[in-house]
């Protein structure tokens, strides 16, 4: 019997190398939303791997030894950066010494970077919200690629042309949906604050709880002051998110209804984290358009 588990781990193991090794360079990255667009730009060329899968909250994220042998063995390695995987920085810059470990996020022009109206100096790490902010983060990909790369740059060229037509197309879309909200009530209110550069670009008031990271806590007053504003405004949905607790958003439900003011959920939005891989949520444009016709079905 022993005999027999210790074979079991030994096949394991060796079948998850061979996997490992398909022979294509293996690109890492830390968020599923930076991997699906290595995925669109280097097509079938390279093996893309994400660390953090559906669910997984960046800004708490500790890497596991599984993920360090990951990085270890990457080609290339790309990352949000802005300090939204806030605890895995000293290990990237490790890994800077030895292979290409790209911040796509840092390469944005400060101009169109939003800081944190609570505390100015720190950046807002949640670029993939405004989609003409992620497309810059997204060309040092090809850029990237093309430099590691050079044979395929014509084809990585044109994929992120049709790439970024596609993006133009949603973002255009969800003008137009968003637009189905009366003004007043174009009001997002989230536990955390992931989507000010989503609010920006679309004309949406954008309300956290928590702030910037899940990392900070917030207070009874916190919760209060969102009720108030809830009430006023008479704003008649809340979202939660995939990658964070709902007890404060419940929370917020809780103390409205003590005031008087019924709110909604208005659903599940995709923040930090995607949709599982292989449902349409698990692509970055999918989910852009699940949080969209969530939001724009609640509140309208
Ligand atoms: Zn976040």
């Amino acid at each position: 019997m022993f005999i027999l588990f210790i074979t079991a781990i030994l096949l394991v193991g060796c079948s998850s190398k061979t996997e490992e090794k398909s022979g294509k360079p293996l690109v890492v990255t830390t968020t599923g939303q930076i991997a699906d667009a290595v995925k669109e730009i280097a097509g079938d060329n390279v093996e893309v791997k994400s660390l953090m899968g559906p669910g997984v909250d960046p800004h708490l994220y500790k890497a596991t030894q599984g993920d360090l042998q990951t990085l270890e063995q990457a080609d290339t390695i790309f990352y949000n950066g802005l300090a939204l995987e806030g605890k895995m920085s000293d290990i990237f810059e490790k890994m800077k010494k030895e292979k290409t470990v790209s911040a796509i996020g840092e390469v944005v022009p400060a101009d169109r970077i939003l800081s944190d109206p609570m505390n100015p100096k720190l950046a807002d790490p949640h670029i993939w919200f405004d989609i003409d902010v992620w497309k810059i983060a997204v060309a040092e990909i090809t850029k990237t690629l093309i430099e590691e790369y050079p044979d395929n740059k014509d084809e990585y060229k044109k994929n992120e042309k049709a790439y970024f037509d596609k993006l133009d197309e949603l973002s255009n879309w969800a003008d137009t949906r968003i637009n189905e909200i009366p003004e007043q009530q174009r009001v997002l209110v989230t536990a955390h604050d992931a989507f000010s550069y989503f609010g920006n670009s679309h004309g949406m008031e954008v309300r956290g709880l928590q702030g910037l990271s899940t990392n900070s806590e917030y207070g009874l007053k916190d919760v209060q002051n969102i009720v108030d504003f809830l009430a006023d405004e008479n704003i008649k949905a809340v979202f939660i998110e995939s990658s964070v607790s709902e007890k404060a958003m419940n929370a917020v439900i809780q103390g409205a209804k003590e005031k008087g003011h019924t709110i909604q959920v208005g659903g599940e939005l995709f923040s930090d984290a995607m949709g599982a891989e292989g449902t349409e949520e698990g692509t970055y444009i999918g989910m852009y358009k699940h949080n969209v016709n969530t939001i724009v079905d609640s509140l309208k």
